[in-house]
């Protein structure tokens, strides 16, 4: 039987995540939890949903997604506000709250499938892309579902489709190297050089994530790397962050970087997900200082690229 995976979102037309115009495929689950992730809702690798509250008419007396959950999760306190026990909620499998809300407050945000389901959009999409484009897997990390994105892959290739991944790069080293195996393109996210700080900011260490890009260079791979850094102020925008990974990336030979700017897009997203959002007031990077990191990779031989700025 075919493989089944959890997908949050598939979007045509991307321009920005590889060569040509392309189809992005969005899987959940992440091992990483960055503090100011735009995704949050790809972190479980599972169905569940996001919940607009300010949305809902409760004012009016509805109270049909209370009743109509088996679990007894969505409360309402003495004003009327309606609110989620996200401790009760189990994301129960029919998700009653989706398809009984008149006003859409619940959205059902992940599904699943098939590998022939994937294969099938893409081919769809094939005559848009133009000779150099192809499929994205993106997320979340799509090495969290690396038997399924195999399985895709694999058909990709048959289907002579042109593959790139935006991946953590946080996975057994043998499953990297193999899933790598079928990719043409990568962006690998380093988010900091110092252990502890990128445990900090992402909850996992970064010792297995510079070891799987020192292997896969070290394997002879013949995709292209890009290395990508979101840039948050007063986390990882110092002169010796950069020149640290300016330091890795000359000792395995690497020479790109794209330098993402902090930015806020995802925080509704946390404050739906019934999640604390903790960069509301801070990380913000000026324009000069994403200019000064990129000056300081420049005067060591890498290529640097701010934004969509990276040359595909
Ligand atoms: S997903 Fe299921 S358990 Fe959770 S709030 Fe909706 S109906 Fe209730
Ligand atoms: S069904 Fe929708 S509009 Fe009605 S109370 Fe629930 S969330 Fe609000």
């Amino acid at each position: 039987m075919s493989k089944k995976g959890f997908i949050f979102d598939i979007q045509s037309f991307s321009v920005h995540d590889g060569p040509g115009c392309r189809t992005s495929v969005f899987f959940t689950g992440c091992p990483l939890q960055c503090k100011w992730c735009a995704n949050p809702e790809s972190w479980e690798n599972r169905k569940h949903f996001l919940f607009a509250e300010k949305s809902c008419k409760w004012e009016s007396g509805c109270r049909a997604c209370r009743d109509a959950c088996p679990n007894g999760s969505i409360k309402f306190d003495e004003n009327g506000r309606i609110s989620i026990a996200y401790d009760i909620c189990n994301r129960c499998e029919t998700f009653e709250c989706v398809g009984v809300c008149p006003n859409n407050v619940f959205k059902q945000c992940v599904k699943e499938y098939t590998v022939e389901d994937i294969i099938k959009i893409l081919r769809r999409d094939f005559s848009n892309w133009g000779p150099d484009g192809g499929v994205t897997f993106t997320g979340g990390d799509p090495l969290i579902q690396h038997e399924f994105l195999t399985e895709v892959l694999k058909q990709c290739r048959h289907w002579q489709i042109h593959t790139a991944i935006e991946t953590s790069a946080y996975a057994k080293q043998e499953v990297f190297l193999e899933v790598l195996k079928y990719i043409n393109f990568a962006f690998i996210d380093v988010k900091h050089m110092d252990r502890e700080k990128h445990y900090e900011g992402t909850g996992v260490y970064n010792d297995l994530i510079l070891s799987n890009i020192e292997a896969l260079v070290k394997s002879g791979w013949k995709g292209r790397l890009i290395l990508r850094q979101p840039t948050i102020a007063g986390y990882n925008d110092s002169d010796e962050n950069a020149l640290q990974l300016i330091d890795f990336m000359n000792r395995n030979g690497l020479y790109e970087i794209n330098l993402l700017k902090f930015h806020r897009l995802g925080e509704t997203k946390w404050n739906q997900l019934g999640k604390e959002y903790e960069y509301h007031d801070h990380g913000d990077m000026t324009k000069e200082k994403m200019e000064h990191l990129q000056e300081i990779y420049l005067d060591h031989n890498i290529a640097c690229y701010i934004g969509d700025n990276t040359p595909f």
